[in-house]
C-alpha cells in the first residue's frame, strides 16, 4: 500500500510498526457551526484510507478529535474564540453550542456511513493532560510566560519550519507591524491564553494562578499522547493546516516528549463550489441537509467525492453531483438485476477486488477503481458488488428488503414501447402504476434506469 507522505513529499511503501494496531490521528472539526460539504469531504477521504487499510489486513485505531475551545477566528493567537462567537450568535452557552454542533456532525457522520472512529475526543476533556504537557514545555526550556499567555519558543526547536518549508526571515519581515512585544520569536506561538480582567471567556481553567484556556493547536498534541502514544502511524488533516496547525503539533510533541509525532502524514486539499472558496461571506455554503432537500442521497455526494482525488482540488457543482447520482444508480440498477435473477449462481468476476485494492492501494486512486467497476459492472456478481459497498461505503441497496419483480422490469420495457410510440397516455400509466409501487424510472443516455421513491 503506497500513501503519498507529506512530510517527506514522496510516495512510500507504508508500514506500520503493529499492522494490528495502526494508529491515526485525525484533526477533527471546530463545533461552532453547521458542517458544510466542503469539512465533510476530509472525513470522506480519510473513510476511504481507512476502508483500504481494513482490506489490506491493518487493524486502524483512529482517533478523532472534536474541538469544543480554544480555536481563535484568527487561527492564530488573535481574535474570538469560535465556541464563544457561536455562542453569542445563537443566544446559548458555549456548552449547548459545543454539544449541539457535535451532534449534528455525528449525525453526518452516520448520513456518510463513515466509519466510527476509536475515540472521538473532545478537548475539553483533555485539560489535564493539555496543562500537563504546558508544565513539561515550560521546564524543558521550549515555553515561556508572557502577560497574555504561554507561548512556545520556535527558535529552540531547530527543525520548526522543516515540514511546511517556511520561510521565518520573510515572515519576520511581514509581520512586524503584529508583533507582540512579548513574543520572542514572530512564528512563536501560544500554547495557553490568560484571560484578561473583564474579558468575557466562559470556558475557563485556573492554571498558572490564572484563569485561561488551552490554544487550539495544544489538543491534539495531547490526545495523542493521552491516547495513542507518539510517534502515531498516520496524521490526516487539510492541506491548510501544513504551515501553522501541524507544524506546531510537530513541534509541541517534540518540545514537551522528545519525540516524532507521526511517520506519515496525509493532507487533503480543497472543494470548491462553482470554482469560489466555501465561505460563509459568499453565502455559497451547502451542507448535507441542503443536497438531500434537492433530492440527493449523501452517498451520491460521497461517490462524485471518490470520483476525484483527496490531493487534487474539486470543484462542486449539481451538474456534476447529477452525474455522480446516475453513476451509482446504473450500479444500483445492476445490483437490483442480479438480485431479481436470483442470480447467486453467476461466478465471481476473478481477481475483482484485489483489483480494486491495487487502485485504492496506489495512494487512494478511486477514480480509477470506479472506471474497472464501469467496465465490469455487466457482468460482476452480487458478492462482487458487495465489495464495491464495503470498500466505499457506500450504499448500493444490497440488503433492501425491497428489490422491483421481473414484472416490474417487464412494465419498464412497456413504457419505453409506448414513448418510442409517443403513446403518451400509455407511458403515464405506466409510470403511475410504477409509482404505486414505490418506484420511478430514470432516463439516461444509457438507457431508462429503475430507483426507488423514497
Ligand atoms: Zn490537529
Amino acid at each position: 500500500m503506497r500513501l503519498y507522505n507529506t512530510s517527506t513529499k514522496s510516495l512510500e511503501e507504508f508500514k506500520p510498526k503493529n499492522p494490528e494496531e495502526v494508529k491515526i490521528y485525525t484533526c477533527g472539526p471546530t463545533v461552532y457551526s453547521a458542517p458544510h460539504i466542503g469539512n465533510f469531504s476530509a472525513y470522506i477521504y480519510w473513510d476511504l484510507l481507512l476502508r483500504t487499510l481494513i482490506a489490506n489486513g491493518f487493524a486502524p485505531k483512529r482517533v478523532l478529535n472534536l474541538t469544543d475551545v480554544g480555536h481563535l477566528t484568527s487561527d492564530g493567537d488573535t481574535g474570538e474564540d469560535k465556541l464563544e462567537k457561536g455562542a453569542k450568535r445563537e443566544g446559548k452557552t458555549v456548552w449547548e453550542i459545543a454539544d449541539y454542533y457535535i451532534d449534528l456532525f455525528k449525525s453526518g457522520f452516520k448520513k456518510l456511513n463513515l466509519l466510527e472512529p476509536y475515540k472521538w475526543a473532545r478537548a475539553t476533556d483533555y485539560i489535564e493532560q493539555s496543562e500537563d504537557l504546558v508544565k513539561k514545555l515550560i521546564e524543558n526550556g521550549f515555553a515561556y510566560e508572557t502577560s497574555d499567555g504561554v507561548y512556545f519558543d520556535t527558535s529552540k526547536f531547530s527543525a520548526y519550519s522543516d515540514f511546511a518549508h517556511l520561510d521565518l526571515n520573510h515572515q519576520k519581515a511581514g509581520a512586524r507591524v503584529a508583533f507582540s512585544s512579548e513574543k520572542r520569536n514572530v512564528s512563536d506561538f501560544a500554547v495557553w491564553k490568560f484571560i484578561k480582567e473583564g474579558e468575557n471567556h466562559a470556558m475557563r481553567w485556573d492554571f498558572l494562578g490564572r484563569p485561561g484556556y488551552p490554544g487550539w493547536h495544544l489538543e491534539c498534541s495531547s490526545i495523542i499522547h493521552a491516547e495513542l502514544g507518539e510517534p502515531i502511524d498516520i496524521h490526516t488533516g487539510g492541506i491548510d493546516h501544513i504551515p501553522v496547525h501541524h507544524t506546531n503539533e510537530i513541534a509541541q510533541t517534540f518540545g514537551a516528549f522528545g519525540s516524532e509525532l507521526s511517520k506519515t502524514w496525509l493532507h487533503c486539499n480543497f472543494i470548491t463550489i462553482d470554482s469560489e472558496k466555501i465561505s460563509k461571506s459568499l453565502g455559497n455554503i451547502i451542507t448535507l441537509e441542503d443536497i438531500e432537500k434537492k433530492g440527493y442521497s449523501t452517498h451520491d455526494f460521497k461517490l462524485w467525492l471518490y470520483q476525484g482525488h483527496y490531493r487534487k482540488e474539486r470543484n462542486f457543482t449539481y451538474e456534476d453531483l447529477e452525474s455522480a447520482r446516475i453513476r451509482r444508480l446504473k450500479w444500483i440498477n445492476f445490483v437490483l438485476k442480479n438480485r431479481q435473477n436470483n442470480a447467486i449462481d453467476t461466478p465471481r468476476t476473478p481477481n475483482f477486488k484485489s483489483t480494486l485494492l491495487e487502485n485504492l492501494n496506489n495512494d487512494l486512486n478511486s477514480a480509477e477503481a470506479f472506471a474497472y467497476i464501469d467496465q465490469v459492472a455487466e457482468t460482476i456478481n452480487i458478492e462482487d458488488w458487495r465489495d464495491v459497498s464495503e470498500l466505499f461505503g457506500l450504499d448500493l441497496r444490497l440488503d433492501d428488503s425491497m428489490a422491483p419483480s421481473k414484472e416490474d422490469y417487464a412494465l419498464v420495457e412497456a413504457r419505453s414501447k409506448a414513448r418510442e410510440e409517443k403513446n403518451w397516455p400509455e407511458a403515464d400509466r405506466i409510470r403511475d402504476e410504477l409509482a404505486s409501487k414505490n418506484l420511478t424510472v430514470l432516463d439516461t443516455a444509457d438507457g431508462p434506469l429503475l430507483q426507488f421513491l423514497r
